[in-house]
């Protein structure tokens, strides 16, 4: 599957995941925070996620 080098991502349930090494597959994704000040990894997000069918 064709994939961007700059963008790994480990997100197999992702629809633009690439599965055979962990790429994503899109040109580009938006990162965004899920809380109104972001403290750690786990306060950030992919925002472009969509669940695989
Ligand atoms: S859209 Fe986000 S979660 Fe989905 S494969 Fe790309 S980087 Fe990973």
């Amino acid at each position: 599957m064709k994939h961007n080098n700059s963008i790994a991502c480990t997100v197999d349930e992702c629809k633009y995941h690439c599965k055979e090494d962990n790429y994503c597959t899109l040109e580009k994704i938006q990162v965004a925070k899920h809380e109104s000040v972001a403290h750690s990894v786990e306060c950030t997000d992919c925002n472009s996620f969509e669940k695989e069918n």
